[in-house]
């Protein structure tokens, strides 16, 4: 997410790193940079002035001119400004109503809308535990009302019917009464996308705002877009009283233009990202965790908030009262681990989210999905009891499972070698000392 940025402000502050103090013209030299930088991410040319201006105002501040610091004082003004740009804190949704409350999707299509749907439904539902209807009122594409369908049955969600032969309106009035008379806390209306803004389209999401008179309308847009997405986003804007913003597809290549201009050219907050195309792929926006991770400090806080989610308590008990009472730790548990690391978005999620010099220690040392994905394929290999006895894989098994696992021997030597250490640590973790013992011995 947004390397290309984050790796040319990084090139800005080591410069800064090697100069004494920070001075009027190293100051310039730098902002011309960070210009230059923001621009290459597309975002849009008013935004970067005044950017830019702001942060040299707050540079030239006293607090900064003359610091010996230079490299950490500039870095700290700028992701302040960079925190200000995409709003401050972040903006949750406002559900208090009287039930009902109705969120309205709004987008051109293939922004994500749909997708956007089903991933807010399970966000409410699992994390607020909202009593959640999704109803789609895209007559123009009945391959749009089966996706919905498709996607509230896969997250067990309830879904209400409709068919292209009834009005937009109508079916919303029909979702409407029926979450009414069902007691559902939320209803999230999907509605039509065309590929580009045209008045028939603008003219029947401002009829169903009007009829539906949502607490919540949500500009659901691609982030990959850039400047297009921001131009979009005004126009929506324009016509409808838009509560927030959701960028979606932030795990592709966006250069980040989106993310940095749309709330100022807009003045609509940011309310969500989407990080992958699965249901769980959908993030509040902060803005603070996003500048740091622009600045490639990482995002340790929604990392954390991830691991608490998707860590499933359970499992995670279990191995502890294993540990607890000395029963070794086995290549079931072993596996486990990357089932919860699955859950966790995979590899690659977690990367995004940790201090730039964290990721290239764990992309130095070729971890990644795919790797994982091949120790879990050999561990699959292997019979139950080699699993919880691997001490009795030798010669002969490690070949069956190699075979099994269309994988070299070398491959299940090295699975058997990287779960002999994790054994280890396990093994001090549970014996006393707990992490801080676990993490001196790894240092
Ligand atoms: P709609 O036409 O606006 O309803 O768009 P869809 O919900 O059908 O999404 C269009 C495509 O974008 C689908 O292939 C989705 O899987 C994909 N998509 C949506 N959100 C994200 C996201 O946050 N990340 C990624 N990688 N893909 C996404």
């Amino acid at each position: 997410m947004l390397d290309n940025l984050t790796q040319r402000l990084s090139g800005v502050i080591k410069n800064l790193r090697g100069q004494a103090r920070l001075t009027e013209s190293n100051i310039q030299d730098a902002l011309r940079e960070v210009r230059m930088a923001l621009l290459e991410a597309d975002v849009a040319l008013p935004v970067v002035k005044e950017f830019a201006a702001q942060v040299k105002e707050a540079a030239l501040g006293h607090e900064v001119i003359g610091n010996l610091n230079p490299g950490q004082a500039f870095i700290g003004v700028v992701h302040r400004e960079l925190t200000r740009l995409m709003g401050e804190h972040n903006d949750a949704l406002n559900l208090t109503t009287t039930p009902p409350a109705v969120i309205l999707m709004a987008g051109l299509q293939g922004a994500g809308k749909t997708t956007t749907c089903g991933k807010l439904a399970k966000l409410l539902h699992d994390q607020h535990k909202k009593k959640i209807l999704l109803v789609s009122c895209d007559i123009y594409r009945p391959a749009a009302i089966e996706q919905l369908r498709t996607l509230a049955t896969q997250l067990g969600i309830d879904f209400f019917a409709s068919d292209i032969s009834q009005k937009p309106q109508d079916i919303a009035l029909a979702a409407l009464d029926f979450a009414r008379k069902h007691h559902h806390d939320v209803l999230i209306v999907d509605t039509a996308g065309r590929l580009a803004i045209d008045e028939a389209m603008m003219a029947e999401i401002q009829q169903l705002h009007a009829t539906l008179k949502p607490i919540e309308t949500l500009f659901v847009v691609d982030a990959m877009t850039g400047q297009d997405a921001v131009n979009t986003a005004r126009a929506f804007g324009e016509a409808l009283p838009l509560t927030g913003i959701v960028l979606t597809k932030m795990d592709g290549d966006s250069r980040g233009g989106a993310a940095l201009s749309v709330r100022h050219v807009t003045g609509r907050p940011i309310k969500f990202i989407g990080v992958s195309e699965k249901p769980n792929g959908l993030e509040a926006f902060h803005p603070e965790r996003m500048a740091s991770r622009i600045l490639g400090m990482g995002d340790v806080l929604s990392l954390l908030e991830e691991a608490q989610r998707g860590v499933d308590h359970g499992e995670a008990e279990k191995l502890a009262k294993k540990m607890q009472a000395g029963k070794g730790f086995d290549l079931n548990d072993f596996k486990m681990q990357f089932v919860q690391m699955r859950k966790m978005g995979g590899m690659s999620a977690l990367m995004d989210k940790l201090p730039a010099q964290l990721s290239q220690a764990a992309a130095d040392s070729k971890v990644d999905d795919k790797s994982i994905n091949r120790l879990e394929g050999i561990i699959n290999s292997m019979t139950p009891q080699e699993r919880s006895h691997p001490e009795l894989i030798k010669a002969q098994r490690k070949k069956r499972i190699a075979d099994g696992a269309g994988v070299k021997v070398m491959h299940v030597n090295q699975l058997l070698n990287q779960f002999e250490q994790t054994q280890k640590m396990m093994k001090m973790f549970s014996k006393g000392g707990g992490m801080a013992k676990m993490m001196r011995s790894m240092a």
